[in-house]
């Protein structure tokens, strides 16, 4: 496919998009960064600090005036384009807090952005103004602790809470399934029109799709409880059983989330841990 790097799509009046050439396999086609607004512009997720999507985005921009530029997280594809764009643009840092981790782990190690430095945190509920409309942070932890999504009339910018093209990676110890599940949950009694993802194609039919998020989680949760209902397993033995034939490039990802899964089964009574093998309580 021809995907659209550098290439700016007006979506619909005050919401266009801009695709960062970082492909993996956890981005799909990499990064997309939202312009909201018409007179001025707020930048949403401006991306990795890559000089072809920053040049890009100064090109977008225009000699519009950037009210904010606004992370959902700060994983490495989404925040560290927000300094150098600052910079640029003399506008200012505003939406999640940054996440400083006491224990990380591989991947988290590598995929957090500790350089990520806000102006200013929104709390649930805050707002920003682009040519007098409200930007509006929701609060929804899970794929990450600090992860806000960001709504603008009808339609809300989910970064990585909810993507357009495959299910998030919860990844413990900062990725937390309960708080997840509350969190879809609270996109469940929104009633927005359209989502526009980080990552994937817009979702056009958000409540069916949050239904069927939802139901994924609950599905997987079952199959790892009759897993170790079974036998005691430990997670690769878990990984191996319930995601058959997946990419090679996805199993500490799988991991993570089978972890997650595990974790909150925990919390909730229904596991225990031996060693390194799970067990049903
Ligand atoms: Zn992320």
């Amino acid at each position: 496919m021809d995907a659209p790097y550098a290439r700016l799509e007006q979506l619909e009046s005050g919401i266009a998009r801009l695709l960062a050439h970082n492909p993996s396999a956890f981005t799909y086609y990499g990064t997309q960064s939202y312009l909201v607004g018409e007179r001025e512009v707020a930048v949403v997720d401006p991306g990795p600090d890559l000089p072809e999507h920053l040049d890009a985005l100064t090109a977008a921009i225009g000699g519009r005036r950037v009210v904010a530029i606004m992370c959902t997280h700060t994983h490495r594809d989404h925040s560290p384009a927000a300094a150098p764009l600052a910079e640029r643009t003399g506008a200012p840092i505003v939406g999640c807090g940054p996440l400083a981790l006491e224990t990380v782990g591989p991947r988290a190690d590598a995929s957090f952005d500790g350089d990520y430095a806000p102006d200013r945190v929104l709390a649930d509920g805050e707002a920003i103004e682009v040519d007098a409309m409200p930007v509006t942070a929701v609060a929804t932890p899970g794929h990450t602790s600090n992860h806000l999504c960001f709504a603008y009339g009808d339609a809300l910018f989910t970064g990585d809470h909810v993507m357009g093209w495959s299910t998030t990676v919860i990844f413990p110890p900062d990725g937390d399934m309960a708080d997840y599940m509350a969190s879809l949950d609270k996109l469940r009694r929104r009633s927005d029109r359209v989502y526009y993802p980080a990552h994937g194609p817009a979702v056009t039919n958000p409540a069916q799709y949050v239904r069927h998020l939802v139901g994924h989680r609950m599905q997987r949760e079952k199959q790892i409880l009759s897993l170790v209902s079974e036998q005691p397993r430990t997670i690769p033995e878990i990984v191996a059983g319930a995601y058959p034939g997946l990419d090679p490039r996805l199993v500490t990802a799988a991991g993570g989330s089978v972890l997650a899964h595990l974790l909150d089964l925990e919390r909730r009574g229904l596991v225990g841990q031996e060693g390194e093998q799970w067990t049903a309580a």
